[in-house]
C-alpha cells in the first residue's frame, strides 16, 4: 500500500489575506485555519504547522505513534500560545489543525493517526460514500448535538464559523484522535471550513468521485468553493490509497477507531478532560437516499473537556434583565401594598391606616394617626362602617369621613353614668339597657 496526495490553499474571493495553512508531505498532512485579528490567524496556523513538522521529524515517511502525534500537537499549543503572550497584537490568537499521520505499522499494516482540534474536517470517501471522520468543535455543531437546531440550520447560522476550541488560545488543549486502518480505493479528504460552507456534502462526494488523481481532485475543490463564493480561505489536502487490494475488507466502523487521550496532559489533568459517556456519532453519508436504512454509526467515547463557564455579554445582559424585572416587581408591589388610605381600629382605637387593610405580601399597614374614640363609644353601625375599611386616596379623605363620625353625636353610644354603689349586675342592666337604645 502506499499514498498519493494533492494539496492546495486558496484565498478565496473576498478575504484580504489566506490565514490557512496547509502541509503535505510523505506521512504528514495537515491544514490549519488560523483565527485572530491583524494577520494574528495567519501567524497562529504558520506556527502550528511549522512546530508539527519540526517535532515530527518532516518528511520521510515518518511515523509515529499517538503518543507522539498528541505530544507534537501540544508543543505546537505551547509555540502558538506562547507567541500570543509574548506579543501583544497576537493575543488571542488560535488556529484549527486536523492532522492525519502515517503511524507506526503494526505487523505491516499500513495505519493512519487522525487528530483534531477546531472546525477543520477530515472526510472518507470509500465505496462511493463521503463521510466526516472528525467531530467539529463549534458553536452550531454543539447546537446539532444538542438537538437544538438542524444540520441545515447549522449550514446557515450566523455564528457558524464561531469554533469552541482551537490550538493556542489556551495553555492546555484537548485533542481528538482516530486510527484508522485504510484500504486500497480510500480518498481521505483534509479540509478547512472555506471549502464545507461553500460546497455541500453532494457535491464533494462528485467532485472526489470524478477527479482522476488527488491534485486534480484538491484543485477542483477549489475552484468548487469559488464558484460558491469563496467568502473564506479554502484549504484542502486529498490523500489516496493505492496499492494491492488486502483479501477482506473490513467495515468501515472498524477501521476507524477513537482512541483513548494521549498521555500528554499533565497529571490529574486528564480526569477534568475525560468524561466516561459513551455517545454514538453518526457519519454523514450523503450518496444514501432518505430511506428508513439506518445510517452507518461509530461508537466513539466522549472527550470533551469541561466547559469553562465565561460570563459573556448575553448572559450580563441576561442577569441584569432579571434583577430589572424582580427590581420593578418590588417596586410594583410596593407601591401597591403602600397606596392609598383608610379607616380602621388599632387595637379598639379608631384610627387613619396607610396602605390596604391585611396588607399585600411583607407590605403591612401602618398607623398614620389616631382618634380620641374608642370601639366601645361607639354606635354598633358607626362601628360598622368603620370595620368595612372604607378607603381613601388620602388621609385626609379618611379624616373628613372620620371627623364627620367624631362630630355627630348621634355616632356616640349615650354616655351612661353609673353610681358608684350600683351593684354590677345593675351596672349591666344599665348598659345592655342603652346599648339596644335608639
Ligand atoms: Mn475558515
Amino acid at each position: 500500500m502506499e499514498l498519493h496526495w494533492g494539496a492546495a490553499t486558496d484565498t478565496g474571493l473576498v478575504r484580504p489575506a489566506n490565514e490557512d495553512a496547509v502541509l503535505a508531505e510523505d506521512g504528514l498532512y495537515a491544514v490549519a485555519d488560523g483565527m485572530g485579528g491583524h494577520a494574528a490567524g495567519e501567524v497562529a496556523s504558520s506556527i502550528a504547522l511549522a512546530t508539527l513538522r519540526d517535532h515530527l521529524g518532516g518528511g520521510g515517511g515518518a511515523s509515529v505513534d499517538s503518543e507522539r502525534l498528541t505530544d507534537a500537537i501540544r508543543t505546537a499549543n505551547d509555540a502558538v500560545h506562547q507567541r500570543a503572550v509574548d506579543q501583544p497584537r497576537l493575543r488571542g490568537m488560535g488556529t484549527t489543525l486536523t492532522v492525519i499521520a502515517v503511524a507506526t505499522s503494526e505487523g505491516g499494516q499500513l495505519r493512519l493517526l487522525l487528530a483534531n482540534v477546531g472546525d477543520s474536517r477530515a472526510y472518507l470517501y470509500a465505496d462511493g460514500r463521503l463521510r466526516q471522520l472528525t467531530r467539529d468543535h463549534s458553536y452550531v455543531a454543539e447546537l446539532v448535538a444538542a438537538g437544538e437546531i438542524s444540520a441545515e440550520e447549522a449550514l446557515v447560522h450566523p455564528h457558524r464559523h464561531v469554533v469552541t476550541r482551537a490550538l493556542g488560545v489556551e495553555p492546555l488543549v484537548a485533542v481528538d484522535t482516530w486510527l484508522v486502518t485504510p484500504e486500497t480505493g480510500d480518498r481521505f479528504l483534509l479540509c478547512s471550513d472555506g471549502l464545507v460552507n461553500e460546497v455541500d456534502d453532494d457535491a464533494i462526494a462528485a467532485l472526489l468521485a470524478n477527479a482522476e488523481d488527488p491534485q486534480d481532485a484538491a484543485d477542483r475543490l477549489i475552484v468548487a468553493a469559488n464558484a460558491h463564493g469563496g467568502r473564506d480561505n479554502i484549504t484542502v489536502v486529498v490523500l489516496d490509497v493505492a496499492g494491492a487490494a488486502p483479501a477482506d475488507a473490513a467495515p468501515l466502523e472498524a477501521r476507524v477507531v477513537e482512541q483513548a487521550l494521549g498521555g500528554w496532559l499533565p497529571a490529574g489533568i486528564g480526569d477534568e478532560f475525560a468524561s466516561n459517556a459513551t455517545i454514538e456519532v453518526p457519519l454523514t453519508d450523503p450518496s444514501s437516499t432518505a430511506t428508513t436504512t439506518t445510517q452507518p454509526r461509530v461508537t466513539t467515547t466522549d472527550r470533551e473537556p469541561r466547559r469553562k463557564r465565561r460570563l459573556t455579554g448575553a448572559t450580563v445582559i441576561f442577569v441584569a434583565l432579571v434583577v430589572a424585572v424582580l427590581v420593578a416587581a418590588f417596586v410594583i408591589v410596593a407601591a401597591y401594598g403602600r397606596s392609598g388610605f383608610y379607616a380602621g381600629f388599632d387595637d379598639g382605637t379608631v384610627a387613619v391606616f396607610q396602605g390596604r387593610p391585611g396588607g399585600v405580601l411583607w407590605f403591612q399597614p401602618t398607623v398614620e394617626e389616631r382618634y380620641d374614640l374608642t370601639r366601645d363609644a361607639l354606635q354598633p353601625e358607626v362601628v360598622d362602617r368603620i370595620e368595612a375599611n372604607p378607603r381613601y386616596s388620602s388621609a385626609g379623605g379618611v379624616a373628613r369621613f372620620l371627623d364627620q363620625i367624631a362630630d355627630d353625636p348621634d355616632s356616640l353610644l349615650p354616655v351612661v353614668t353609673v353610681p358608684p354603689t350600683t351593684t354590677a349586675r345593675t351596672t349591666s342592666t344599665t348598659s345592655t339597657t342603652a346599648e339596644s337604645g335608639p
